[in-house]
């Protein structure tokens, strides 16, 4: 399936693995100019190289996400290159979990910031110029544990929530410049993040998946590069939950 997206100037966040690499070569594929960004060069640097390899347009960016007057710094530097960017995607998240009575400080506002403060300081860095020009699409990967709860989690749960009220507001405050901004929650997807998890506790996890089995990464890549395209123009304001039918 290809999607109109030629030309347009997208960043990934999170796009050195997993899902966050699928959803920068797909976007990639159907012609956007994809700038990955990730914590570390070697990974954010391979997929665009990679990218670039294939006859495709990439750039890399290494930052960290959480750190909010690093990302101000990156998105002026952006718009200073390209003039303007056309799609966002908020992908980059960490996991710390444990039940709360023994959950640091630490473990919670890592969490936070890199899942959630970090849509902020991105979305507020990139989304001026898509409102000029009156067109844009914003899309955040949140998590079926925003929408569901789940123990041992109640920062990145609390985060991912928080995600979809934060996507739910800003479709509403950039609805009148035709700039979209839309939530995917993704279930049990094989990738880095779910290894051990996977590994652990298959059958256990597998029993709660009506469709029986994990998500690939592509599974969101697909979804993502609709809600990117001119398309999915009349989409907005809406949480997209691929998960095999856990969450109904
Ligand atoms: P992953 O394989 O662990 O990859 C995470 C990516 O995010 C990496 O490229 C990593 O950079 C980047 N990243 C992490 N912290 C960062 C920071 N502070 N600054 C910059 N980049 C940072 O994760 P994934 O499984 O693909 O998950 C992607 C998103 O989907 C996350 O938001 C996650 O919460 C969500 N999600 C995943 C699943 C799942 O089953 N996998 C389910 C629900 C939701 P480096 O490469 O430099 O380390």
């Amino acid at each position: 399936m290809s999607y109109t997206i030629t030309d347009k100037i997208a960043v990934v966040t999170g796009a050195g693995r997993g899902i966050g690499k699928a959803i920068a070569e797909m976007l990639a594929a159907n012609g956007a100019h994809v700038i990955c960004v990730s914590k570390s060069p070697e990974s954010c640097g391979a997929v665009a190289e990679g990218i670039n390899a294939n006859g495709g347009k990439a750039k890399a960016v290494a930052v960290d996400v959480s750190d909010g007057p690093a990302v101000k710094q990156v998105c002026e530097e952006l718009l200073n290159e390209f003039g303007t960017i056309d799609i966002l995607v908020n992908n980059a998240g960490i996991t710390r979990d444990g039940l709360l009575f023994r959950m640091s400080e630490d473990d919670w506002s890592s969490v936070i910031n890199t899942n959630l403060s970090s849509c902020f300081y991105w979305t507020k860095g990139l989304a001026r110029p898509m409102t000029r020009k009156r067109w844009g699409r914003i899309v955040n990967i949140t998590s079926v544990s925003g929408i569901a709860g789940n123990a041992g989690q109640i920062n990145y749960a609390a985060a991912k929530a928080g995600m979809i009220g934060f996507t739910k507001s800003v479709a509403r405050e950039f609805a009148s410049r035709s700039v979209t901004c839309n939530a995917v929650a993704p279930g049990f997807i094989t990738t880095d993040m779910t290894a051990s998890f996977v590994e652990n506790a298959s059958e256990a996890i597998l029993a709660n998946i009506p469709l029986k089995k994990f998500g690939e990464a592509a599974d969101i890549a697909n979804i993502v590069t609709y809600l990117c395209s001119e398309e999915s123009k009349y989409v907005t304001g809406q949480v997209f939950t691929i998960d095999g039918g856990m969450v109904m």
